[in-house]
């Protein structure tokens, strides 16, 4: 649906993007990350076609987006590292006149402004000044701006900056809300560990080239098998003999635990567990290894340096 191809853009005496090329996948969360400097921003600029490439295009739906650049907006919402908002409106005038910037039609406003306030949980401070939000409050309103149109595509520059761990537990449900009803978000962030909550598929720049695009563990398609972590409260030596019956691919067993890769799904697993109890063992904790989105990071990022 939305599909950067050879993406290179300069700043005056600075090379930020080189040769960038990737396809977003429908209804998924990208986490854009990369050190400082990599390219982070400008690529999100470049999509939202805020900023000129000076070679390649970014395509959504087969369109390409600096064409129609109005056209494209219809479809992203875009909320960008520093963000202003007019702090002598209320959060209602705010999404109020985001509606009519937007271009929304008059009849439909006061829907989609209830909307964006209710899935952000403003709803109840409508009538606040914005200037009197907090900063949490600020960035949720911010998003509600972004994503008031009801976009297909919403690409969010560092949403997470500056907020407190009960505000980025609270962004992480909604970012899976908005995948859950259908929108596909690029979200870029130096915060790993939350990033992990919620992406599908990770985008890694460095020195303003893509180093690596995926799925996060566990996402991937296909993916044949998943890691699992068994803990027995008291050691017991017939944990391998079970596991061996069951034709479990043990990666490590030991009498008190062991990791093992299951067959994909939920079916698999309940069939292990329920075999492992049948057998009598005293399973304390089964739970699916998610490989940590730090690891993966810099794993990815050695091998670059490793590479060049
Ligand atoms: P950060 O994680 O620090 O926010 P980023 O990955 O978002 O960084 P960009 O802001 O896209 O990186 O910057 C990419 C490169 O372009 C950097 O080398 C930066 O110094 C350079 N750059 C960014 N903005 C400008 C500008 N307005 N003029 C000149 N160079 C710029």
């Amino acid at each position: 649906m939305l599909s950067v191809e050879h993406l290179s853009y300069d700043y005056p005496g600075t090379r930020a993007l080189q040769d960038v090329s990737f396809t977003v996948a429908p209804q998924s969360i990208t986490a854009l990350v990369g050190p400082n400097g990599a390219g982070k921003t400008t690529l999100l600029r470049c999509m939202a076609a805020l900023a000129e490439p000076i070679a390649g295009r970014v395509l959504l739906e087969g369109q390409d987006i600096h064409e129609e650049p109005r056209e494209s907006h219809k479809a992203m919402g875009y909320l960008s590292d520093f963000f202003g908002l007019y702090d002598e409106l209320t959060v209602l005038q705010c999404l109020r006149h985001q509606a009519a910037a937007q271009g929304v039609a008059a009849g439909a406003r006061a829907e989609l402004v209830e909307r964006a306030a209710q899935r952000v949980g403003l709803a109840d401070r409508l009538r606040q000044r914005a200037g009197a939000l907090s900063r949490g409050l600020r960035q949720r309103l911010a998003i509600a701006q972004a994503i008031l149109h009801e976009p297909r595509i919403v690409l969010l520059d560092e949403p997470a900056s500056g907020l407190d761990p009960e505000a980025r537990q609270s962004l992480s449900e909604l970012l899976l809300k908005l995948r859950a009803e259908g929108m596909t978000l690029i979200v870029s962030s130096h915060i790993l560990a939350e990033l992990r909550d919620y992406s599908s598929h990770m985008l890694i720049l460095r020195d303003g080239r893509l180093v690596h695009h995926g799925p996060v563990s566990g996402e991937a398609e296909g993916e044949a098998q998943v890691a699992v972590v068994i803990e027995l409260a008291e050691a017991d030596p017939r944990l391998a003999e079970v596991l061996a019956a069951e034709g479990v691919d043990s990666v490590n067993v030991k009498s008190e635990g062991a990791r093992v890769l299951v067959p994909d799904g939920a079916a698999a697993r309940q069939a292990l567990l329920r075999r492992l109890v049948e057998a009598g063992l005293p399973v304390s904790a089964f739970n699916v290894e998610r490989r940590d989105l730090q690891d993966a990071y810099l794993s990815q990022v050695k091998k670059g340096d490793d590479a060049g």
